[in-house]
């Protein structure tokens, strides 16, 4: 059964004397499950092509941007049409404004915003305006939740930290991270009692509301409304790190969804289409803190880039248009149903998960409500689940730690065969 990747292999062993481990970003490697990476050569609908011309089904999708699939039409011609008008201009431009209208529309917590080029510098911005806004230093963080990969936010991170297993990375100073405290998430005990210790130094709490960088790990009934409730008793600011969340577990994010309102809001992913992309916004009187309409300092040679904002723009009108979300939010229901009853039928201890258009499952009976349970896995048989399913077309993270995506080129037939892949697969395993 197995595939040809010679090509992939090749392109391996020249990329990694060009770059650390072969790659630009960790995860990319397979590091978590072995093997050689497929090296992509192009993509269209749900499905990706390696360079040894083999096709999978994609619930990476870049990593969650690519809300209507790889090089949806609409995207492609947005992204066209303004490159033949210049590719970036470093002054202002009404694309700018017409997709921050509507980002808002969509979630209107963001009465302002900020673009920047990527969910680390929103994060990263986010965290010194918080701090500016507060005058305080410290932040609370949860351990496996990833914010990207500035030196505050690198403690206990999710994602790559937790697939690779490193601990906090070196190169970061103990100076950087000595206000970052990180705590379990899904347990408002810790919270509260860290911020009675600090009462007047803790600037922010920064939360994945769903958490999608240990995977998929949903938040406990009254949870964020608990968190809301806390950080205003005591002064602090909630972010929403919804980088990862927004416009994918509902249309507004889980700000909508739990219906909690954060004061300020991370984004990135599907706000770019596939291109690069960020921001950080919130309550006006906070944003109003940020250059040049305040001292807060924070700038970005790319920032705002046509392309990303023209990509950005056609991705969000498609998929806020009626019933396109819903339908990819029901073809994600059923997938992880059928995940779920073809792990019973081979009595497989699973715990599977979705929300909106996010999917997750853990090979375990212990119920994963944060780190240390989905530390509980067995990753070994994720291992081997995903090269089977791999060898069967179907592409997920190459991780236990990550999410799964499911897009509007998501259909039924592509559902179908995905579960026809886990059939014979599970019984393998
Ligand atoms: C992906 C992600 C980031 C980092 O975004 P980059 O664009 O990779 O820098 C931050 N926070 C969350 C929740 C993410 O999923």
């Amino acid at each position: 059964m197995a595939l040809s990747q010679d090509r992939s292999q090749e392109l391996f062993q020249q990329a990694q004397g060009l770059f650390p481990g072969g790659v630009n970003s960790p995860v990319r490697a397979f590091r978590g499950v072995g093997g050689t990476p497929l090296f992509i050569d192009h993509a269209q609908g749900g499905y990706i092509w390696d360079a040894d011309g083999n096709r999978y089904i994609d619930y990476v999708l870049s990593w969650g941007p690519l809300v209507l699939g790889h090089a949806a039409t609409e995207v492609v011609s947005a992204i066209t049409e303004q490159a033949a008008k210049g590719t970036s201009y470093g002054a202002p431009t009404a694309l700018e404004s017409q997709l921050a209208v509507l980002i808002r529309e969509l979630m209107p917590s963001l009465e302002m915003m900020r673009f920047v080029n990527s969910g680390t510098e929103a994060t990263m911005s986010v965290i010194r305006l918080a701090r500016a806004f507060t005058g305080r230093s410290k932040i609370i963080k949860f351990i496996g939740q990833y914010h990207g990969h500035a030196d505050l936010l690198l403690v206990q991170a999710g994602s790559g930290v937790a697939t690779l297993g490193l601990p906090d990375s070196p190169g970061v100073p103990v100076g950087s991270t000595q206000d970052t405290i990180s705590l379990p998430f899904n347990d408002l005990g810790v919270v509260e009692a860290a911020l009675a210790q600090y009462p007047d130094q803790i600037a922010a709490v920064i939360v994945e509301p769903v958490a999608g960088n240990m995977g998929l790990v949903l938040p406990q009934d009254g949870y964020l409304q608990g968190l809301r409730d806390l950080t205003t008793r005591y002064g602090a600011l909630l972010i929403f790190d919804e980088v990862m969340t927004g416009f994918r577990v509902a249309m507004g994010g889980a700000q909508a969804l739990y219906s909690v309102t954060p004061d300020l809001t991370a984004l990135g992913k599907v706000i770019g289409g596939g291109l690069p992309v960020g921001a950080y916004g919130g309550r006006t009187e906070i944003m109003k803190h940020v250059a040049p309409s305040g001292t807060m300092y924070q700038a970005g040679t790319l920032s705002g880039n046509p392309l990303a904002m023209a990509a950005g723009l056609a991705t969000l009108r498609s998929w806020s248009q009626s019933g396109v979300f819903e339908r990819a939010a029901t073809a994600t229901t059923q997938l992880i149903n059928g995940i779920r009853e073809i792990a019973a039928a081979n009595n497989i201890s699973l715990q599977a998960a979705s929300v909106g258009t996010m999917f997750g499952f853990f090979f375990t009976d212990t119920p994963v409500i944060d780190y240390a349970s989905a530390k509980t896995s067995d990753v070994a048989r994720f291992a081997r689940c995903f090269h089977a399913l791999l060898e069967r077309g179907v592409y997920i993270a190459p991780s236990q730690f990550e999410a799964g995506f499911v897009s509007a080129a998501h259909d039924q037939e592509v559902i179908g065969a995905t579960l026809h892949a886990f059939t014979e697969v599970l019984a393998l395993l």
